[in-house]
């Protein structure tokens, strides 16, 4: 069976990276390589290819899949509306502004802040995921 595209879920499309926050060592987890295409006009509109953003954008309108003459039509017309989705500026949800660092060791689940050593050390007053160290470059 022939399955369209632009039916996968969007966790297909991304991996993920996890980086560190310099300030607090909570650690961020952001997406990372091929976030696939979207509309300019129309952000709700992506898929992981420029023909899937066809096939989703032409569904949308009219309620069905395109056949092929439509399809190539429907892709003319939005030669210049499909544009790559820009991935996110990744922030820590405590410390907005400061540098997340891919270059860290130690993972460190905090489940209850005043019941940990490794917490009181580190400064940790929030249950979360840390590093152990951060790296700066
Ligand atoms: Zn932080």
């Amino acid at each position: 069976m022939r399955t369209h595209g632009w039916t996968r879920t969007v966790n297909d499309l991304a991996k993920t990276v996890e980086l560190a926050c310099s300030d607090c060592h909570r650690i961020i987890t952001v997406s990372s390589g091929n976030l696939g295409w979207c509309l300019k006009s129309d952000e709700e509109v992506k898929g992981k290819s420029k023909k899937d953003v066809v096939n989703f954008s032409f569904s949308k309108k009219n309620g069905r899949e395109p056949s092929d003459v439509e399809h190539k039509a429907h892709a003319k017309e939005l030669k210049d509306d499909i544009v790559r989705v820009k991935p996110k500026n990744p922030e820590c949800p405590v410390c907005p502004g400061s540098h997340l660092s891919s270059d860290w060791q130690g993972y460190v689940v905090v489940l209850n802040p005043s019941r940990s050593e490794i917490a009181s050390i580190l400064n940790i007053d929030r249950a979360g995921n840390y590093a152990l160290k951060v790296n700066m470059r």
